[in-house]
């Protein structure tokens, strides 16, 4: 079922949220853009006349009640948000009353779903690998069923609008859509915005394809690099994971960033890429320091000549302006990752440059532009561009897990 397509009136409607907000140490909100992400989805219900209960994960209090991760800290917010009282059933696992006396129009918002263990399913207490491990792992999913059931028992309609941890087989994010048939189970609009930009990125793109890999470790993204040799005309390799790539070749990357384990990988990425015709473009001069701080000496050494006593810090413009020109002439541009240390001013000037060109190719050329994974979003923001290109993922690790070309969960159950 679509979400546009079906009338919530008279329909008590169980909305699964990312509500894992960032709070300060007094418990409040220090960024809401999570809760404003899912307004469409929440207010259609309400203004079609439905009931509505929201449930979300805050943290990660592994099935135990804690009460800095209470969801009831957030009541304020949500209910600014949405522009009615939001009522707090303190159990999720025992809302039976507060979900009865719920009238159409009315919001309730269930407590941190993953003080229950059985939201996430795994055993607690038990080693992976241990003799007791199996049969508690078969008792926990029993356990994660019922409470699947218990939690679609509240609702005549289910919907997932949790992009951030649709990667997930949790109760409420996947086992939960068991209960409903095909006509009342449906993605929420984030959702469907979220699979909507990644297939247009995946399935749809328009060539030339430019994909733009950085950050820290080949190892975290080397199922993405995979996936995307398949698919993307240019494949940028910058930031941290770069100097693998080089240190394979035989090049001098001196104090920089490495995964020794991953050299062969990045050849045979290398290697794959040529045969698929995919330009692989890697950085070829850094912005170096000695030491990893903001206020220190800056030299540019060539990427496999950096002495060793300096590491990579930054791209520089040598390499910005190569990849500026593939940016440019693209039709379809994924980025995660930043190429730099962006998170130190003096180093963050080449991922400033590379939001910018994505930028510029989507507001000039027309461009479709996917930008996502936590650390390309905070640079996206930390240079005002987040509303120049086109879509600005909010699922770090779900992102991650679909460009991998994985079935997330969260949608497959929908789908099913
Ligand atoms: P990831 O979470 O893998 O996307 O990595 C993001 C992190 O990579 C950021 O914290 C960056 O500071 C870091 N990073 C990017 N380039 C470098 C580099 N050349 N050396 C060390 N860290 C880097």
């Amino acid at each position: 079922m679509k979400i546009n397509d079906f009338n919530f009136a008279g329909q008590k409607a169980i909305v699964r949220v990312d509500f894992n907000v960032p709070l300060d140490e007094n418990g409040n909100v220090t960024d809401d853009t999570r809760i404003r992400g899912a307004l469409p989805t929440l207010k259609k219900v309400l203004a079609d006349g439905g009931a509505l209960i929201m449930m979300s994960h805050m943290g990660k209090p592994k099935g135990k009640v804690k009460a800095e991760l209470s969801l009831e800290q957030i009541v304020k917010n949500v209910s600014a948000a949405l522009g009615v009282p939001v009522k707090f059933a303190k159990d999720a696992g025992k809302a039976e009353a507060e979900v009865a006396e719920l009238k159409n129009g009315e919001a309730l918002l269930l407590e941190n779903l993953r003080f229950y263990a059985e939201e996430e399913g795994k055993p607690v207490g038990v080693e992976k690998g241990t003799p007791e491990y199996d049969a508690a792992a078969k008792e926990m999913k029993s356990r994660q069923a019922d409470f699947a059931k218990k939690l679609a028992s509240y609702a005549d309609v289910y919907v997932n609008d949790a992009f951030g941890t649709a990667h997930r087989k949790h109760a409420s994010t996947a086992v939960i859509a068991d209960s409903f048939d095909a006509d009342h189970k449906m993605l929420g609009f984030l959702m469907e915005q979220e699979v909507t930009a990644i297939e247009n990125v995946l399935k749809n793109a328009q060539h030339p394809f430019t994909a733009i890999i950085g950050g820290s470790k080949v190892s975290s993204k080397l199922g993405v690099i995979k996936n995307l040799l398949d698919k993307v005309d240019n494949l940028i390799i910058g930031g941290g994971m770069g100097y693998t790539f080089i240190k394979a070749q035989g090049g001098n990357i001196g104090m920089s960033l490495h995964e020794d384990d991953l050299m062969l990988e990045a050849l045979n990425v290398m290697k794959e890429a040529k045969e698929k015709g995919v330009n692989l473009s890697l950085s070829t001069a850094s912005v170096c320091a000695q030491e990893f701080k903001n206020d220190t000496e800056r030299r540019v050494f060539p990427i496999n000549e950096i002495p060793n006593d300096w590491e990579g810090m930054d791209a520089s413009e040598e390499s910005l302006e190569k990849w500026k020109k593939i940016i440019l002439e693209s039709k379809t541009i994924l980025w995660n990752g930043p190429v730099g240390v962006f998170e130190l001013d003096n180093f963050a000037h080449g991922t400033g440059e590379i939001a910018h060109y994505v930028a510029e190719a989507t507001q000039k050329n027309g461009a479709f532009s996917l930008v996502g994974g936590g650390d390309s979003v905070a640079a996206v923001n930390k240079f005002g561009l987040a509303n120049k290109v086109s879509y600005v993922s909010t699922g770090g690790g779900a992102m991650l897990e679909a460009i991998e070309g994985k079935v997330l969960p969260g949608v497959a159950a929908i789908n099913k």
